[in-house]
């Protein structure tokens, strides 16, 4: 193998661990119809399942879970 076909080899490794990373961060598939935080089981209006792919919680769930991603760091 070559310098070129490493670099290449190398490349493709990280576009493709960005994908993975992606896709764990992005929600993806089916909406869920009810929120899945434990213990909230709010319905999720068919406008923010539109809006939001794959999405799993209600917007105050949502929120809440943001606010402690961003403490968290
Ligand atoms: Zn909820």
């Amino acid at each position: 193998m070559d310098e070129i076909d490493r670099a290449q080899r190398r490349a493709e490794e990280q576009l493709a661990d960005a994908l993975a990373e992606h896709r764990r961060l992005m929600p993806q598939g089916e909406s869920a119809k009810w929120c899945e935080m434990t213990g909230c089981g709010e319905r999720i209006p068919e406008e923010r399942r539109a809006a939001l792919p794959g999405v799993r919680f209600c917007v105050d769930c949502q929120a809440h879970l943001e606010r402690l991603e961003k403490t968290r760091k």
